[in-house]
């Protein structure tokens, strides 16, 4: 057993005696961010000075502001993002824009200053340490031709703790892929998951041998415990699971060795888990959204941040000995949870979580549609060359069996190949006419998790 390398991330800001971090220092040291947060945020941002103006100087109070302070929506960053701004133009170093999804005005950007940079770093680097060691070589299957970008900083990290990298971007040739895994050693692989897993399968299919992977890490998009399963199996390796967005800082919490949830880099974020409905903080082991506040960033520091993402935090100490908070599995999106006619819910990680442990399957889209009152789940499926009749029916009968999935049609087709059908972010597609999606915030649809 190992304790968590953010042991050592923490104990730099938090001065330490040699013994692990007490739960007590760490929401000590939160307290004292908090109060300096908000009194930051006050005095530089119109945006936070408005929404602050019935808060009161806080100096000295502890953790139990926290839920008197307001949220903060998404929204509200698309559109007074600028206000909420807290340093000058010239003080920004990168601006990260992600688009508009259409129905929600304007695209989001989020302004980070080098300092918040380098804050970032330091928890790739730090963190790295969990799966990775001095000497090794890492591949990352993931974008990083821009500074800056998930895969780029990782590159950077991995540098500063003497294990080579090589950024590859996302795949869109599994076979080409796997085959640079054969002609190299690589100790660990980083990407998304479906991604990955399809690396393996061609490996397998084509009977190529791949060398000895230590490790893997997952990251993204929602991981699901059936390719976790099927990496681990078919490549012999330890998979560890990170969550970061944008909002984050693009690190947020990696998992240790004991597998029992993510440490969450706990001196620069303040994660909460709120009912989606009331918005009132949850306990914890209970599902709900997950809330960021963002302790040290300096460009654009977010308030209890409302992120959209379902998630549950854990309690007590982690099994590796560390008091470090850590967050369980993150669903995805709430919002992309679609509510059926029967009133139950269904999201892509159910779908997930069912076909993936079919091992001669690679990817799948799944759309959800309407015709004269009957509800539709239609499943494309990508399967290996001569294994596209097995999956069919096995996925067949695997969905029919999903609870949720009563009084739901479902239809197959399935093609075969190496090519995956996604880059990046697969979603659950709704083309009911009537959709429920929109009503995704109830707090009903968090009873089937709990
Ligand atoms: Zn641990």
């Amino acid at each position: 057993m190992r304790i968590t390398t953010l042991e050592e991330l923490l104990l730099l800001d938090i001065a330490g005696s040699g013994e692990p971090l007490s739960r007590a220092a760490i929401e000590s040291y939160q307290a004292a961010a908090l109060n300096r947060l908000v009194e930051y945020c006050r005095s530089r941002s119109p945006f936070y000075r408005s929404k602050l103006a019935d808060t009161g100087s806080q100096r000295d109070i502890g953790l139990d502001i926290l839920a008197t302070l307001p949220l903060t929506s998404e929204a509200e960053l698309r559109e007074q993002g600028r206000h909420m701004l807290c340093v000058r133009q010239d003080e920004v170093a990168r601006i990260v824009t992600l688009p508009s999804s259409g129905t929600t005005g304007a695209a989001k950007r989020l302004f980070f200053t080098e300092d918040d940079l380098e804050r970032t770093r330091l928890f790739f680097r730090i963190g790295m340490g969990n799966l990775a060691a001095p000497g090794q070589q890492a591949a990352i299957l993931l974008p990083g031709s821009t500074p800056d970008s998930t895969g780029y900083l990782l590159a950077v990290a991995l540098q500063a703790m003497d294990v080579k990298s090589e950024i590859f971007g996302l795949v869109t040739d599994p076979v080409a892929v796997a085959e640079q895994l054969v002609a190299r050693r690589f100790d660990v692989l980083i990407g998304f998951p479906v991604q990955l897993l399809a690396v393996a399968r061609v490996a397998e299919a084509r009977r190529m041998e791949l060398p000895m992977i230590r490790s893997v890490l997952l990251c993204s998009d929602y991981i699901p415990d059936s390719i976790t399963r099927a990496l681990a199996d078919s490549m012999g390796c330890e998979v560890f699971s990170h969550y970061g967005t944008v909002e984050s800082g693009l690190g947020g919490a990696v998992d240790c060795s004991m597998h029992c949830g993510m440490h969450i880099r706990e001196t620069d974020l303040l994660m909460e888990v709120i009912d989606p409905e009331t918005g009132y903080p949850l306990d914890d082991g209970r599902w709900g959204e997950i809330v960021l506040t963002t302790l040290q960033r300096q460009g654009m520091p977010l308030l209890r941040y409302r992120t959209g993402d379902l998630g549950r935090l854990l309690g007590g100490t982690c099994a590796c000995g560390s008091a470090i908070r850590r967050l369980d599995k993150v669903k995805g999106r709430i919002s992309r949870r679609i509510r059926l006619c029967s009133g139950a819910w269904i999201d892509l990680p159910a779908l997930d979580e069912v076909l993936f442990d079919l091992p001669g399957l690679l990817d799948f889209n799944a759309v959800i549609d309407e015709d004269s009152g009957q509800e539709n789940l239609h499943i494309r499926l990508r399967c290996l060359p001569s294994c596209e009749g097995s999956t069919a029916t096995a996925a067949k009968s695997r969905l029919s069996a999903l609870p949720q999935l009563c009084g739901v049609h479902v239809r197959i087709e399935q093609s075969s190949g190496y090519g995956l059908l996604h880059q990046g972010k697969r979603q659950l597609i709704d083309q009911r006419e009537f959709g429920y999606h929109e009503t995704a915030r109830s707090s009903s649809l968090l009873n089937p998790c709990r």
